[in-house]
């Protein structure tokens, strides 16, 4: 490992020189071990925007034996002091908000104003409750003659996708860090600079060397090696089935705890109460926030066959009021899809939507007139979908709705639960007490009744592919901790004095 020039901006290195060749390892900025480089594309002109260091297997190798080390102090520091930490984390990252959204707006395309009002502060969100769920944790119980103990699991390899790309960071480090293990983080290789920009704020909060390290690199060597590593205590990986599927076959010989956050096509399950006039227009919002590339968008709208015409009319509507366009500019309110990729999945998808007879609403194949570069898709809504359909079964990740009419409320249901996923799920009713009938017999992680606010301590995840685990709130700070039972206990002795943690 080769270290100079320890201290600098990443902000000011990537604003000076569109480049940054380091790796964060063990509290310093580091030259990695290879000699590859990626260029970062910014999919609203499609050219090169900065170049990053990809790390390798030894990278890997080089962070985990320092957070092994590191692991030893940051397990059985106090509450407090974590707490303190993850304060300052997250203080920073909303003084530093600004770089972080031109960082995520450039990187994956997201319109500038919803990177600021969105992505960024909704990131920060996950420290603050991290913290927050710290400070209130109860780490040793009593049963009996036993003590219950939560102890951090250990080292934590991190792997991340490029949709939401601060979001995804802080939903993993923020409560492992808090639980008290050390992590290694690979982010995306596609959205790496607002990563990089969170492993600066890290190390200016004053978080110990080796806590957390950075390996930018690609899912097969830097990914894999991480998941393969013997010294990993678990992995944690958002992003396809297919990687996470991967990752889990990795970690098999070592026999380390996984966590999937996976992929979706939840549904948007509409009651023949359902206000439309409300829920069509927040379900096209839902289906296309963030360019349609969240795992739990709501790209099924499954409504009764009778108001179909109305829907299709109001979605129509709704669809018109998006503003695509540069994501710089402030009015816009969706940019490209995040890379070629993408661009091609989506164009592909929407093909197969037209082959299999659905009804073509809005949108369609090619980019929106005046655009001739820049990956750029259609707002597109097909109407009269089969459940059966591809376009109504396989995640697209993109700008694509698929209407789904149905004539019972028991085949709704039955619609709702019929693909391979089970991440998020809506039911939109007047009557309470049939919606929230209706939302217990949907199987995902979540689901939400009429549009309720985002809330941060919901825990989050996957029923059937989309995953295993919990994000978010208590859960999501659990998935870090292991349970130890200590038998022996006499009635009247009190665990947090007997045991020995600085923890408690
Ligand atoms: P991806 O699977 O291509 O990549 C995700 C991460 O896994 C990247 O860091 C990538 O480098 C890494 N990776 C890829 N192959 C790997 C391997 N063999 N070993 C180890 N790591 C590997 O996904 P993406 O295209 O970045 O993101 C889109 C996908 O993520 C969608 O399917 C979406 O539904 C899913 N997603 C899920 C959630 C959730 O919380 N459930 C949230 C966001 C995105």
């Amino acid at each position: 490992m080769t270290t100079d020039a320890m201290n600098f901006s990443i902000v000011e290195r990537l604003r000076s020189t569109g480049r940054l060749d380091r790796v964060f390892i063990d509290g310093e900025w580091v030259l990695p071990q290879g000699q590859d480089r990626a260029s970062v594309i910014d999919p609203s002109i499609e050219e090169s925007v900065a170049e990053i260091a990809l790390g390798t297997a030894q990278d890997v190798n080089a962070a985990v034996a320092a957070a092994r080390r590191a692991f030893a102090t940051w397990s059985v520091s106090s509450v407090q002091s974590r707490a303190l930490l993850l304060d300052r984390v997250h203080s920073l990252i909303l003084e530093r908000a600004e770089p972080f959204a031109q960082a995520i707006s450039q990187e994956m395309g997201a319109a500038i104003g919803f990177a600021r009002s969105t992505q960024v502060p909704v990131a920060a969100e996950h420290i603050r409750v991290a913290r927050d769920n710290l400070a209130s944790y109860p780490f040793v119980t009593r049963r009996g003659d036993m003590a219950i103990m939560r102890e951090a699991i250990g080292v934590c390899g991190l792997i991340t996708p490029w949709n939401w790309p601060l979001y995804q960071i802080t939903a993993k480090v923020g409560p492992a860090l808090a639980a008290g293990c050390t992590v290694v983080l690979k982010p995306s290789e596609l959205s790496p600079l607002s990563a990089l920009l969170f492993a600066e704020v890290v190390h200016d909060a004053g978080i110990p060397p080796g806590v957390f390290n950075l390996v930018s690199g690609n899912g097969p060597e830097v990914g894999a090696a991480l998941s393969a590593h013997p010294d990993v205590d678990m992995i944690s990986i958002t992003g396809s089935t297919r990687a996470g599927v991967l990752v889990a076959q990795a970690a098999a010989p070592t026999v380390k705890r996984v966590a999937q956050e996976l992929g979706g096509k939840s549904p948007n399950l509409f009651l023949p109460d359902a206000d439309l006039s409300r829920a069509v227009p927040a379900g096209v919002a839902a289906a296309f926030r963030n360019v349609g590339q969240s795992c739990s968008a709501p790209t099924r709208m499954i409504v009764p066959r009778e108001r179909l015409q109305e829907v299709e009319r109001i979605a129509l509507e709704a669809a018109s009021s998006m503003v695509v366009g540069d994501p710089s500019s402030p009015q816009t309110t969706h940019g490209p899809v995040a890379n070629r990729a993408q661009f091609n999945r989506v164009q592909e998808m929407i093909g197969i939507g037209i082959a299999e007879g659905a009804r073509l609403i809005c949108g369609g194949p090619g980019r929106p007139e005046a655009f001739h570069r820049g990956y750029y898709c259609r707002p597109t809504i097909f109407s009269a979908v089969q459940p059966q359909m591809q376009i109504a079964q396989e995640e697209i990740f993109g700008p694509v709705l698929a209407v789904i009419p149905y004539d019972s409320v028991d085949e709704a249901v039955e619609i709702a639960n019929g693909t391979v996923y089970g991440l998020g799920a809506h039911v939109q009713g007047q009557d309470l007490g049939v919606a929230r009938a209706v939302a217990a017999r949907i199987r995902s992680g979540q689901v939400h009744i009429n549009y309720p606010a985002w809330n941060p301590q919901a825990p989050f995840g996957g029923y059937k592919r989309s995953g295993n685990g919990r994000e978010y709130g208590i859960e999501g700070l659990e998935e870090y901790l292991e349970t130890k039972a200590i038998l022996g206990f006499q009635d009247t002795e009190n665990p947090s004095t007997t045991v020995q943690s600085s923890r408690i």
